[in-house]
């Protein structure tokens, strides 16, 4: 006598969505656990070099670079304007950022 085991279809049916559900989910979680995880790296990145640029004001004589993260001013006083940029974007380089509004 062969015995069968009986399946609901509608069980297995349910079975089979649930464990789509349960992936679908495993890979979400995944997928948000990395993001967080990059954003995190990027804010620590972001720490040791934060997001400034120099803009170049004055283009004459005396030629003025200022940060346009914090405000600081660099003067050159060097005559021609390529070796003055070049000295004004090594002040840039070399100066730390102080934000007024940092806490
Ligand atoms: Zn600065």
């Amino acid at each position: 006598m062969a015995s069968k085991k009986y399946v609901n279809p509608f069980q297995d049916v349910h079975e089979k969505a649930q464990a789509a559900i349960d992936h679908a989910r495993r890979v979400r979680e995944e997928e948000a656990e990395r993001r967080k995880k990059n954003a995190e790296e990027e804010a620590a990145r972001e720490n040791v070099v934060p997001r400034r640029k120099l803009r170049i004001v004055r283009r004459d004589f005396p030629p003025l670079g200022i940060c346009e993260w914090c405000n600081a001013q660099f003067k050159s006083t060097l005559q021609q304007l390529d070796k003055a940029e070049f000295e004004i974007r090594t002040l840039f380089d070399a100066h730390q950022c102080k934000r007024e509004d940092a806490s």
